[in-house]
């Protein structure tokens, strides 16, 4: 590989764009990153010690909570709030299925049946639709913040006072995001956040953190997280091996300083698609954002047309699109033994067959974006 970002061309001399350029960050911030990476590796402490508390702490300041534990993946948030809470076989928890797998497989792993609820206009979990779906069983909502931008969450925080529900943000794609001047992790009872190297805030590996006001809830993650040890040796519950590392929260740290200018960087290429492609004939949707929140483009994803041939159309001209998500969870393999049929979620399934999702990301040149642009108008 080439010692800095640079751009590629193929065999027809077509420059070549990058969904993602993680390498490009690197290069931008590669000072304090590398000087994070050595003072952990000269320190010698590398499995829970200052740099994880320290992220913990700045997180939980950052998204406006009390307490935030370091975990090794957004994934084992997710897992470990419902352990924390006690969510066990032949409970049920109300999700959407339009969401990466892992917010519907770690209900599954506690043993626990995820009850899918269809996504509004926003291909968010649709408040209005999930009074029906509440049994004796129900136990959770873990509504997502799809694309980086988080659903009607008072809507749904009502919902589940009136019926003592716990309510899990899957903030995995939104930190920064506000709602009604709160931000993305602090909108529900728990949230889960994913440092997955793709992700707005990403490390070198994997790392998540979960966030809480509760400090019940905080202690009981931080024993699971580690054995069930409060102490070495000592074992108060059957846990897990989930902690962030060292060397993963000294990179965090050095990066989160550049969230939010970051993230403004998407907010505006995200402005400039939608300026461009407002008018563009193949383009069904783009995103729009409620006056009562914000995104922060995890994602920027549009519904369009044609969407084969569309992708191939693009991708002759060297730009790279991605596809967020070609088949609902109801759909999917894993889930057969649901029972859950086509037909069954209509809004998601609609949405699977349309989104594209084009590239942004901090570093995309603007002038990128335009080329995108014109290459989408002229398909
Ligand atoms: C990325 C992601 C996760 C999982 O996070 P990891 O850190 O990759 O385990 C969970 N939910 C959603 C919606 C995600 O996008």
């Amino acid at each position: 590989m080439l010692g800095c970002a640079k751009s590629f061309s193929n065999r027809m001399g077509v420059h070549i764009m990058k969904y993602l350029d993680l390498e490009a960050q690197y290069l931008s911030i590669q000072r304090e990153i590398n000087e994070a990476i050595f003072r952990v590796i000269q320190r010698g402490q590398f499995i829970l010690g200052p740099e994880g508390e320290s992220l913990e702490r700045e997180i939980a300041a950052f998204c406006g909570v009390r307490h935030a534990v370091g975990l090794n993946s957004g994934t084992d948030a997710l897992l470990l709030a419902l352990h924390a809470h006690g969510i066990k076989k032949g409970d049920e928890v109300i999700t959407t299925p339009f969401t990466f797998i892992a917010t519907a497989e770690t209900i599954a792993q506690c043993g626990a049946i995820p009850r899918f609820v269809d996504v509004d206009e926003h291909l968010n979990l649709d408040p209005r639709l999930v009074e029906a779906a509440i049994s004796a069983e129900t136990r959770a909502i873990i509504p997502v913040d799809l694309y980086g931008m988080p659903p009607d969450m008072d809507a749904i925080n009502v919902i589940a006072q009136r019926h003592t529900l716990v309510v899990i943000e899957d903030a995995a794609q939104s930190i920064g995001a506000e709602y009604k001047g709160r931000r993305a992790g602090s909108l529900g009872d728990v949230a889960c956040v994913s440092f997955f190297p793709a992700k707005n805030l990403g490390a070198y590996g994997d790392a998540g953190m979960l966030l809480t006001d509760n400090k019940d809830i905080a202690d009981r993650v931080r024993l699971l997280r580690n054995h069930g040890a409060p102490r070495k040796y000592f074992h108060a519950m059957v846990g897990f091996s989930s902690r962030l590392d060292e060397l993963q929260a000294a990179i965090l740290l050095a990066k989160l300083p550049h969230l939010v200018g970051w993230n403004k960087k998407r907010q505006e290429i995200a402005e400039r698609y939608t300026e461009g492609l407002r008018t563009a004939s193949v383009v069904k949707r783009i995103p729009s954002v409620p006056p009562d929140r914000t995104c922060v483009y995890q994602q920027f994803t549009l519904r369009v047309d044609r969407r084969d041939e569309l992708i191939r159309h693009l991708a002759g001209h060297g730009i790279p699109t991605a596809v967020h998500y070609p088949l609902p969870l109801h759909l999917q393999p894993a889930f057969a033994d649901l029972g859950l049929l086509e037909g069954e979620y209509p809004n998601a399934e609609q949405a699977s067959r349309e989104v594209l999702s084009l590239p942004c990301y901090p570093e995309l040149p603007l002038s990128n974006v335009d080329d995108i642009i014109d290459r989408i108008r002229s398909f």
